[in-house]
């Protein structure tokens, strides 16, 4: 009997973690042939800017898979009208492959959704209902306890290790405007890509002028991160108006300093990798606190700005010694920006405007009690920041 893996999603945009899925199954499930199907969107449905065409998402996935035989692509879903539930694409095959056993392949969110899904009696009816897991103990007992279920329900379940790539394309997607996706994208994709302008891959993005700064900020950041972003940009525009500072060099560094903190630990290892940064001891055994080397990086060198405003972002997390007026304002702004309301934070906000230097101080103790109290590492620059205040 041939045996016959479906394997559907947006893919916008492929990338290595879809492919190596794709081949994991075909291993795992001895399948005779994958069919990759590229999901419709419905055009009501906001897509993100710079989002390919269905054509181009399947132009992609033709170009991702051009190397293994086994795998096709198949635009059924693009040509169909109307919303690609899966259950019409699976009678369809069941139609055209009478004979054949299908397998239908998702990652385990969709696994543990599946009963809210369009007739998923259909769907077991039809197919061997393959889920792609990585093997992440939390989900463990959840996709035992799903496949149980699913199976007195009737259903036949094949759980498939895979070692599929933890990276969502919302973060691609980032990646791709940071110019550093190239480690995620199967051969031919990436150039694909540029040639075509998706994902802003080409856009210039140097010296934009301040509200459409905030617009493409906003796009790169999470949701719930924006409220602090702007708070800090205000804040910092105010303690810039106190204290003399340059306001527009405020607000633009303000907006920036978060821009790569939507990317996990790994992911600024890889920013790290692809703009040739050597880390120092610090930063290599702390991932997560390289969004501001990062988020500089990205505000050089995307973003075309200002040697003082780089470094303002880049030291926004740990200080350092002897700072410059606006790093102090940047990190002083980001720690009493109206989303704070941590204990200390009305101190912090009455010294802003009165000493600068006693906020940055008040600023930098907490963080050292707090990294202290939580027994992690604490950065040498943050150390010499406190000794340069305390000796001056
Ligand atoms: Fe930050
Ligand atoms: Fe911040």
């Amino acid at each position: 009997m041939e045996r016959i893996g479906i394997y559907g999603g947006t893919f916008n945009p492929p990338h290595t973690g879809h492919i190596q899925a794709a081949k994991d199954a075909v291993e795992a499930l001895k399948l005779d042939k994958l069919i990759i199907i590229p999901a419709h969107v419905a055009p009501h449905k906001e897509l993100p800017e710079g989002s390919p065409s269905p054509e181009q998402r399947l132009e992609m996935v033709k170009l991702a898979v051009a190397d293994y035989p086994k795998i096709e692509v198949s635009d059924r879903e693009l040509k169909r009208p109307g919303k690609s539930y899966t259950y019409l694409t699976i009678l369809e095959l069941r139609r055209q492959y009478p004979k054949a056993q299908l397998f239908l392949l998702m990652g385990t969110d969709m696994f543990l959704a599946f009963e809210s899904w369009m007739e998923p009696d259909i769907i077991m009816a039809n197919a061997v209902i393959s889920v792609l897991y990585r093997g992440e103990k939390g989900e463990r007992d959840a996709i035992f306890a799903q496949k149980e279920h699913l199976e007195a329900r009737g259903g036949k379940i094949r759980i498939v290790k895979n070692q599929i790539l933890a990276i969502s394309s919302t973060n691609l997607r980032r990646l791709l405007a940071f110019r550093c996706a190239e480690p995620f994208l199967p051969q031919g994709v990436g150039e694909y890509i540029r040639e075509h302008s998706l994902y802003e891959t080409t856009a210039d993005w140097k010296k934009l002028p301040m509200e459409e700064l905030e617009k493409v900020v906003i796009r790169l950041l999470n949701p719930n991160r924006v409220a602090h972003v702007l708070g800090c940009r205000d804040t910092a525009m105010e303690l810039a108006k106190r204290w003399g500072a340059n306001i527009d060099d405020a607000a633009r560094a303000g907006l920036l300093h978060d821009v790569t903190k939507a990317l996990d630990g790994p992911l600024q290892l890889t920013l790290c990798r692809e703009y040739g940064t050597i880390l120092d001891d610090f930063g290599r055994s702390n991932p997560k606190t390289l969004h501001a080397l990062t988020g500089s990086l990205v505000a050089e060198r995307i973003f075309g700005e200002s040697p003082a405003v780089v470094s303002a972002i880049r030291h926004h997390t740990t200080g350092k010694a002897n700072m410059s007026l606006l790093e102090k304002i940047i990190y002083v702004a980001d720690y009493m920006e109206p989303c704070r309301n941590f204990q200390g934070v009305e101190k912090l906000r009455e010294y802003a405007f009165s000493d600068i230097d006693a906020a940055l101080k008040l600023g930098l103790e907490m963080t050292l009690e707090n990294l202290v109290s939580r027994e992690l590492d604490i950065s040498p620059e943050t150390r010499e920041a406190l000794e340069f205040l305390n000796n001056h």
